[in-house]
């Protein structure tokens, strides 16, 4: 793995980038990736083309949708209660869960109070 192919560096470099991931587990998977072209390789990489081409985040809600659908915030179904989350993941636990049936609406990150406390200080 370490002979210097550009193409093996860039792929490590870009798994190293995903959370829970450093170099050595990106190459762990780019290893079995090579192992498994036919199998893995091609899959992998037609849906992360098909991701990449239909799936947008909603405008309205901050969830997934699919580019040509109507996200589920548009909707017929009408819940009373709406759950804010940071992000997706959160969304996804309470989801696994089952224990909330309402509308999400997804921040997409949150700011830090002392920051903008400092900002807004700054501007004084
Ligand atoms: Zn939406």
């Amino acid at each position: 793995m370490d002979n210097n192919i550009p193409e093996i560096e860039e792929l490590i470099k870009q798994f190293s980038k995903l959370p829970g991931l450093g170099p050595k587990s990106a190459k762990r998977i780019i290893l079995k990736l090579i192992n498994n072209k036919e199998n893995m390789v091609k899959p992998l990489a037609q849906s992360l083309a098909k991701v990449y081409k239909n799936v947008v985040r909603c405008i309205e809600c901050g969830n997934l949708k699919m580019i040509d659908k109507v996200c589920i915030c548009s909707s017929d179904i009408k819940y009373e209660k709406i759950c804010v989350v940071e992000n997706l993941a959160d969304m996804w636990v309470i989801e696994s869960a089952n224990i909330y049936k309402g509308h999400y609406h997804i921040l997409g990150g949150t700011l830090n109070s002392n920051e903008n406390f400092e900002k807004k200080k700054s501007f004084n």
